[in-house]
């Protein structure tokens, strides 16, 4: 279960749509407590591909993450997930997405359609690695 109240939602939302019709990520910062994941604040990071590629596929520099870890640090938070967008297609994590995804963190897809962020979901890597499973998002007030 991921933790996340509507000022966190609201900010992932604005992110999708300001970057559409390309893909955006951030980091979502926190904690982790027990099965749950208390986030604390979203942490913003462009995406780093190319123009031509921007579309498709979302990836964090390295230099970008660790800047985003050090600053979670610093707050005394842990880096508990990662979000991005896909434009004009449905919140549910790609191929790709779960090749590239760490167990543990929570991955939460944003589909943005036309501009306008409709649907959010949270995903985790199953155990053995060979897919995503849907996580419920606690809405905290
Ligand atoms: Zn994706």
């Amino acid at each position: 279960m991921i933790v996340l109240d509507n000022e966190q939602l609201a900010q992932m939302h604005a992110h999708g749509e300001r970057d559409y019709p390309y893909e955006c990520c951030g980091l979502m910062l926190g904690r982790f407590a027990d099965a749950r994941k208390q986030v604390v604040e979203t942490y913003a990071i462009s995406n780093a591909r190319e123009e031509e590629a921007k579309r498709n596929r979302f990836l964090i520099r390295p230099e970008e993450l660790m800047r985003g870890e050090k600053y979670a640090r610093d707050q005394g938070l842990d880096v508990v997930g990662f979000y991005h967008s896909h434009p004009d297609d449905v919140a549910v994590p790609s191929q790709y997405d779960l090749e590239h995804a760490w167990p543990t963190y929570s991955y939460i897809v944003m589909s943005v359609e036309k501009g306008r962020a409709v649907d959010l979901r949270s995903w985790e890597m199953a155990a053995d690695r060979s897919r995503f499973i849907e996580e419920i998002i606690n809405r905290a007030v």
